[in-house]
């Protein structure tokens, strides 16, 4: 057996089901099987909407510092929106991806077996610029108000997140190559842009990127682009002809969103924000207030999402069994949560998926 190694893992639930699907990432740590040689602890933390109600702040720094100096990864919840602008409050993941540098976001949208219309992609999505930077200005004009925002594109960044996904299409290949089923025979990465229009900005994402991809060490990897309107075309049409998709800040936003709703509940969607030697698991769902409290809140979104973490953490093998369970779960359809037209509780879901492990 291989020696035994030990991740501490920050637990932020946060607000409204995130309270009910964290519990079960930490179960499904705690479930995997010791011949994989990992063990796991876990540091409870604060963050979302109610710890901004009860002091003052949504990101306790408490938080930040627990993830930085004591945590090997996390898992995030969800968290509410205030419903009227509340002065002093700002989203804590949006801060958490700041703070931590975790300039990917990574969401991977997969059907299982026998779907007739089959979907295998992820969307990398760059998580630090872009419109995000947020620099907005209104200017009064004889002609009344004008408002602008700056739409910042670096290379940087842009070399890095299409790094990233040039090795999220290496890592997908191994896995098949090592057996696993699989809708693509060879890796393919497609660049998402609007260099037609934005020559300078998406020109050097699209350039860049390029570069990146051109590396050696990615000779494997196809590689195309796709201008992002008929990008999302395409994405409805014919979903089983992407692999890895890598895009800027915005357009990564709405693709994935898009993409999340061809397989049908959101309870399903995990992510992961990733820097280096860091990963944040956060299923894409939010707190989903209308279903909160009744123990029924989909957790295979969670599932998946600490299984993404233990990928960006490099335990692929414990990532893979994680995965292997729920497909097992999703494709038998007999103990289903609510959204997915089953009648099993959460902790249903959660136990058949233990026993899958
Ligand atoms: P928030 O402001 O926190 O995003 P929301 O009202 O937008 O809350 P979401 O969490 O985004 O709610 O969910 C949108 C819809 O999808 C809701 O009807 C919710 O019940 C449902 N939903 C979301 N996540 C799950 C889940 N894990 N299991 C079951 N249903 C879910
Ligand atoms: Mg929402």
């Amino acid at each position: 057996m291989a020696a035994s190694k030990t991740l501490r893992i920050g637990l932020i639930p946060g607000d409204g089901i995130g309270r009910e699907v964290i519990p079960a990432g930490r179960r499904i740590l705690e479930a995997l099987p010791s011949s994989l040689g990992l063990k796991f602890s876990f540091v409870n933390l604060d963050a979302g909407f109610d710890t901004f109600k009860t002091t003052g702040k949504a990101l306790p720094e408490k938080t930040v510092e627990t993830l930085q100096k004591e945590c090997d990864g996390a898992l995030f919840g969800a968290v509410s929106s205030p419903s009227t602008p509340t002065p002093g409050y700002s989203s804590p993941i949006v801060a958490l991806r700041k703070r931590l540098a975790l300039y990917a976001n990574v969401r991977p949208v997969k059907t299982v077996k026998k779907n007739p219309s089959p979907v295998d992609l992820v969307i990398v999505r760059e998580n630090t610029e872009d419109l995000y930077v947020k620099e907005e200005k209104t200017i009064e004009t004889s002609d009344g108000k004008v408002a602008e925002a700056i739409k910042r594109i670096s290379e940087k960044a842009s070399w890095n997140i299409a790094s990233m996904a040039g090795e999220i299409a290496l890592r997908r290949q191994r896995v098949r190559e090592s057996g696993a089923e699989s809708i693509h025979k060879a890796p393919l990465v497609t660049i998402t842009h609007k260099s037609n229009v934005l020559s300078q900005t998406d020109g050097l994402f699209r350039s860049t990127a390029r570069s990146a991809l051109a590396q050696q060490k990615y000779k494997s990897v196809g590689v195309e682009e796709q201008i992002v309107d008929s990008m999302v075309y395409k994405l409805f049409r014919q979903p089983a002809a992407y692999d890895v998709i890598v895009a800027p800040n915005l357009y990564g936003d709405i693709l994935s969103d898009g993409a999340a709703a061809l397989v049908g509940s959101l309870g399903l969607v995990p992510s992961a924000n990733v820097g280096e030697g860091f990963a944040i698991g956060e299923p894409c769902h939010g707190s989903a207030p209308d279903i909160e409290g009744k123990g029924i809140a989909n957790p295979i979104a969670t599932l998946r999402s600490v299984g993404l973490m233990l990928e960006f953490l490099g335990e692929e093998q414990a990532a893979a069994k994680i995965y292997s369970a729920v497909d097992g779960n999703l494709e038998e359809g007999r103990l289903l949560s609510p959204d997915m037209g089953g009648q099993a509780k959460t902790d249903e879901v959660v136990e058949d998926v233990l026993r899958r492990l």
